[in-house]
């Protein structure tokens, strides 16, 4: 949210007086935004490791160096790379929600105050409208259809009885995970018009 506004008030420069947008990277690098998450860098690339080295590094970076290491840990490979197919994996068996501490997609989605305008053009687009039906289905079993918190991306029989991916842009709640994790990066992920998005009440 930080660099959100601090990139506004950049664009407002910009616009007003003639600055260009290197001012948003000084302004990013100046905010505690920037020491929190240079902070907390080595965290997780640190389990890319295994998980009690990387819960050792985590802890050597929290409470011994406190983020100032003179290294910074890598991911090995881009979120988008390490799904695999789903014959290599059993499917998962979750517990229904029980309504009071966890609750259905749809509640949570209607809780969110998610809206965008209809006649805006769609955020959320695919560069090749077949890979869905012929990649991301039958090798991924449909990831989209589950990671998405918002069930944007159903995969519904069309007249001949085909699954045919349909996406539900009203509804999205801006996490960008499909963004980052389409193992194809098939998915264009378009800035929507302002003030559409979710509204948290609570927040
Ligand atoms: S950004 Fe998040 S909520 Fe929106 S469609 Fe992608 S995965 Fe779903």
């Amino acid at each position: 949210m930080k660099s959100g506004m601090l990139a506004a008030e950049a664009t407002f420069g910009v616009l007003n007086d003639n600055s260009n947008m290197e001012a948003y990277w000084d302004a990013l690098r100046n905010s505690w935004v920037w020491e929190e998450l240079h902070k907390a860098r080595n965290y997780r690339p640190a389990f890319e490791y295994g998980l009690f080295p990387g819960l050792a590094i985590s802890a050597f970076e929290h409470y011994i160096t406190k983020g100032r290491s003179p290294f910074t840990l890598k991911h090995r490979k881009p979120d988008h790379e390490a799904t695999n197919v789903a014959r290599l994996h059993s499917p998962i068996q979750y517990p229904k929600p029980d309504g009071v501490l966890s609750f259905d997609i749809l509640t949570s989605v209607h809780r969110s105050n998610t809206n965008h305008e209809h006649d805006q053009p769609a955020h959320l687009r695919l560069k090749d409208p077949k890979i869905p039906e012929l990649v991301n289905l039958p090798e991924y079993a449909g990831p989209e259809s589950r990671y998405c918190p918002a069930r944007v991306y159903e995969y519904v029989a069309d007249e001949k009885g085909e699954p045919k991916l349909h996406i539900n842009a009203q509804n999205c709640l801006h996490c960008k995970a499909c963004d980052i994790k389409d193992p194809k990066q098939n998915i264009e992920w378009t800035v929507p018009e302002g003030g559409g998005g979710p509204g948290y009440s609570a927040m």
